[in-house]
């Protein structure tokens, strides 16, 4: 077991985890003082991006009040990015918190639940996909998702519409949210399924192109745009 109670051979097995040296240094776009910015395999749409707290074991609604500036910060500059090089007005974000109700890992698949917030260029009607089947809470912002789920797994959303968090009003309904997988039901929405999951689809090509689409943003930002502002 590690500090935070993994399995030494699960936490290995983190994609997240720097240490595992997953991602080449270029696909690091940013590193924070406690969460980076990273474009991961699994390219479903070209331009997918995650930011993660450094630490495993976890979800966003785990997280210090003091992380959350940092990571609204990153949020806001892949938004930007999305609007400049994608063309899109209205991105989406969300995050699997299925360790939001003190999980540590999937004990099935044995990798550990390591908290990070998915970006994609593209408009996706999330309702559609969660309201069905779970509850809806609107939140301000990002900052008030710990005090608005507790602890609990859910599934926070940011689109156009604004930040909210799915939760389950039932046992049965908490226990999906710890184990679901939105990936390939978000693939699905878009009529991509063939790009549900990022082992069958890691989507190197558009990787490709999204690295060069960074630099280039960054260049022409020449310092200003493409960085978080502490202010
Ligand atoms: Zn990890």
């Amino acid at each position: 077991m590690n500090s935070e109670g993994i399995p030494i051979d699960v936490q290995a097995r983190c994609v997240f985890c720097l240490d595992n040296n997953n991602f080449r240094d270029e696909q690091i776009l940013f590193r924070g003082s406690t969460s980076y910015l990273v474009a991961p395999l699994g390219q479903l749409v070209e331009g997918y991006l995650a930011i993660a707290p450094y630490a495993c074991g976890n979800s966003l609604s785990q997280l210090p009040p003091a992380a959350f500036p940092e990571i609204a910060r990153l949020q806001k500059m892949v938004e930007d990015f999305y609007r400049v090089e994608y063309a899109s007005a209205d991105s989406t974000f969300y995050e699997q918190g299925r360790a939001g109700g003190g999980a540590l890992y999937d004990q099935t698949d044995g990798f550990p639940y390591h908290a990070h917030l998915c970006g994609l260029a593209v408009t996706c009607d999330m309702h559609e996909i969660l309201g069905q089947t779970f509850r809806r809470l609107d939140l301000n912002e990002l900052a008030d998702l710990p005090s608005a789920v507790g602890v609990q797994p859910y599934l926070y959303v940011k689109t156009g519409n604004g930040h909210c968090v799915y939760v389950g009003d039932s046992e049965s309904a908490r226990q999906a949210l710890e184990h679901s997988r939105l990936t390939p039901q978000i693939a699905e929405h878009l009529g991509i399924e063939d790009r549900g999951s990022w082992r069958d689809y890691p989507g190197e090509r558009e990787l490709e192109n999204l690295l060069i689409l960074f630099r280039q943003y960054q260049k022409r930002s020449t310092g200003s745009g493409a960085r978080p502002h502490s202010t």
